[in-house]
């Protein structure tokens, strides 16, 4: 089988400072929530003593790791007035967002975050906030009364998302725009939907509860058959029946060895 790597794909810059960080660390250290949303990835920094929590309670390190996606003042102020050691590994792209936003309400606007709800990247933007409103689909901004809105986006929001709500954002009277969608996401969503045009399925490597893979899914089954594993396992032979080119795209927290193998497997086994 002929496998076409994406132009862009796996580890992004956020990801690979993170991981190369936390692997560095001497001793045990706790993350809230995993480091990044990648099994495998989290699976080798906990043999190395790098281990998730829920909740502060929960530490067992003296050394608490935020993760690319951020916190917001909140907690980090509670971390360290419990005598914690803090190691910020925020993405400073999300750290450009949660600063946006602050200064937003800070003059006044009501500030609208394009993301997932549930997303911590998210959640910490939010809870930086007097008054956030979340949005996720352009539907979502019918609630919205104030006349003055400044938007910030999720960094790993879909591309075609953020622009559909935007053209609707724009019947209000005042509306400032941060485009804070990361540069590593645009080039990942325009590299897989170019691959997608030119081959007969496209497989997607990334964690399943990874936001940025998921959008790359729904990116690129709008275009072409699209199947969505995190590991070369989970690859099934009849997905290649009738198939000559493939290709293959991941998600910014997709190791690159990861993505080595599926696209080894897939040349030489199917
Ligand atoms: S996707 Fe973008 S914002 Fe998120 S960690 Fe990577 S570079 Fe940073």
């Amino acid at each position: 089988m002929q496998v076409k790597l994406a132009k862009h794909s796996g580890f992004c810059f956020g990801v690979k400072k993170a991981v190369e960080e936390a692997s560095n660390v001497k001793g045990k250290a706790n993350t809230f929530g995993p480091l990044i949303h990648n099994p495998q990835v989290v699976q080798e920094l906990a043999k190395k003593g790098i281990t998730k929590i829920d909740r502060l309670e929960d530490a067992d390190a003296s050394s608490i790791i935020i993760r690319t996606h951020g916190a917001s003042d909140k907690l980090i102020h509670e971390i360290s007035s419990k005598g914690y050691n803090i190691i910020d590994l925020t993405c400073p792209f999300v750290k450009k967002v949660q600063e946006y936003a602050k200064d937003l309400e800070k003059v006044g606007y009501r500030v609208v975050v394009i993301g997932e709800k549930d997303h911590p990247e998210v959640l910490a933007i939010a809870d930086n906030l007097k008054n956030p409103f979340v949005v996720e689909k352009p539907e979502d901004v019918d609630g919205l009364v104030e006349d003055k809105i400044g938007v910030v986006v999720q960094t790993t929001q879909s591309v075609q998302n953020f622009a559909e709500i935007i053209k609707k954002l724009g019947k209000w009277s005042d509306v400032k725009v941060h485009n804070t969608i990361c540069n590593a996401t645009k080039e990942r969503q325009e590299s897989a939907a170019e691959l997608a045009e030119k081959v007969d399925l496209m497989i997607v490597v990334g964690g399943k509860s990874s936001g940025n893979t998921k959008r790359l899914v729904e990116l690129c089954s709008g275009i072409k058959e699209t199947k969505h594993i995190e590991t070369d396992d989970d690859l099934q032979r009849e997905w290649f029946d009738g198939k000559n080119v493939v290709g293959v795209t991941a998600g910014a927290s997709t190791p690159d060895w990861v993505i080595r193998r599926v696209v080894k497997r897939i040349e030489n086994e199917f």
